[in-house]
């Protein structure tokens, strides 16, 4: 039976990190060793977090994180995905989000892009996302936490922490 399988964007199918460590060295002239960030929350871990957040283009130039376009066009044929990102915090992210899905993400039509505040809401069957408190608050079987420096050593019974190799396995 197919799944309805939730997907964040930022830090699971966007690699926002890879664009944090070079906004970071481009304003401080430091380049910082994502081996030395693990465990800490990225607000933390870059001094420039809100700024490059808000600046014009920091959606639509973010990396595509390895292995995710072979995965979501995997998990796209056989299941039924939708994108959900907590986006409307940052209103200028919205079209940046859309075109950047369009772009690296083709075969996503729009009617499978959900931007929301909070994601407690929208049902499904499994999620994937990089923040514990989205699969906490989330009602659905699966929840997989998408490995990332700021989420090692985040532990909960419920949840498994995979990367998108680990990920396709699954289903
Ligand atoms: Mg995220």
């Amino acid at each position: 039976m197919k799944k309805q399988i939730l997907i964040d964007m930022d830090g699971v199918l966007a690699d926002i990190y890879m664009q944090l460590v070079n906004y970071e060295e481009r304003a401080t002239g430091k380049k910082l060793d994502l081996k030395s960030l693990e465990g800490i929350t990225e607000s933390k871990a870059f001094s420039t977090y809100r700024e490059c957040l808000s600046q014009k283009g920091f959606f639509e130039d973010a990396p595509v994180m390895d292995g995710s376009v072979e995965a979501l066009e995997y998990l796209n044929e056989k299941h039924r995905v939708l994108i959900v990102s907590a986006a409307t915090e940052y209103p200028n992210s919205l079209i940046e989000k859309q075109n950047w899905l369009a772009k690296n993400f083709p075969f996503i039509s729009w009617r499978q892009i959900v931007f929301c505040g909070v994601k407690d809401f929208i049902r499904g069957d499994a999620m994937i996302d990089d923040h514990l408190r989205h699969l906490e608050s989330f009602s659905g079987q699966t929840k997989i936490l998408y490995a990332q420096p700021h989420n090692v050593g985040s532990i909960s019974d419920s949840v498994v922490r995979a990367d998108w190799r680990e990920i396709v396995s699954m289903f």
